[in-house]
């Protein structure tokens, strides 16, 4: 997503351990504008999914959630970190450890916000190494649900949680996608792959791209068996591979 990505070239700040700052539209002080826009993006890349519910954690995730879950006119729920005493009913808890944080936590959920037999479409602010959004999975398959989708604003790819999640089968769908934080840069995946992709999502998408010219974990990127083409995204026609046609079978233009 384009804005995402210009917003963090502008606004994110590297830190030591590989930590992308971005508190000053998305971690503290929220941009809604840059929210809105991103739970529509979100709306778009899974509203074939049939989402019944949004889950997220607290708190960086609730803004972009609440903004996903309004587009798709379903609740929101996110999950607790820490135990109140209000919270007197059955739960739903899984422990996690924290990237930044360096703890464990154990989130928790009313078992009654989750109910069984649902789609439900979890949503995170960053995907490091995979432990929130595969602690929010667990909640949601001990639920009786089904994951229908992980929707990341921002993940780390050259961190391990994004093949992890791949490797379980969740359809995974990141806005930006940072290829390395080297050298305190910050350099994106569609950026390192060339091709004048216009950004994560049109790389993903694009029936021109070779699987040689993916790097690392991306390579085996699974894609959604009915991909929506970005139109214009890099002007490409799609390239016949193997037999012939493309992987889509369709121009992305
Ligand atoms: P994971 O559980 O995938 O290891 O890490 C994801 C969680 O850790 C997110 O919910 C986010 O709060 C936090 N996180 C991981 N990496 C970063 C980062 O680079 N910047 C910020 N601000 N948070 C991060």
């Amino acid at each position: 997503m384009k804005l995402l990505e210009e917003r963090i070239k502008k606004d994110g700040i590297v830190l030591p351990g590989n930590v992308l700052k971005v508190d000053s539209f998305l971690n503290h002080q929220i941009d809604p504008e840059l929210s809105k826009a991103m739970g529509e993006e979100f709306a778009r890349l899974f509203g074939d999914a049939g989402i019944d519910r949004v889950l997220t954690v607290e708190a960086s995730g609730i803004a972009i959630g609440v903004m996903t879950a309004l587009t798709l006119h379903v609740p929101l729920v996110f999950a607790r970190k820490k135990k109140s005493a209000l919270i007197n009913e059955p739960v739903y808890t899984h422990r996690v450890f924290s990237y930044t944080k360096k703890e464990y936590a154990d989130i928790l959920v009313l078992q009654k916000f989750l109910p069984a037999g649902e789609n439900v479409l979890i949503i995170d602010d960053f995907l490091a190494n995979g432990e929130a959004a595969l602690g929010l999975a667990k909640l949601v398959e001990e639920a009786g649900s089904k994951v229908a989708g992980i929707g990341i604003a921002i993940e780390k790819a050259f961190q391990p949680g994004h093949q992890r999640l791949l490797d379980k089968g969740y359809h995974l769908e990141a806005l930006a996608s940072i290829a390395s934080l080297e050298g305190g840069t910050i350099r994106f995946t569609a950026e390192d792959l060339g091709g004048g992709h216009r950004d994560y999502n049109c790389y993903r998408r694009c029936p021109s791209r070779r699987p040689e010219a993916a790097v690392g974990q991306d390579a085996r990127l699974r894609l959604p068996a009915r991909p929506r083409h970005v139109r214009g995204c890099c002007g490409r026609a799609a390239r016949p591979r193997g037999g012939g046609s493309s992987q889509y079978g369709r121009a992305h233009l």
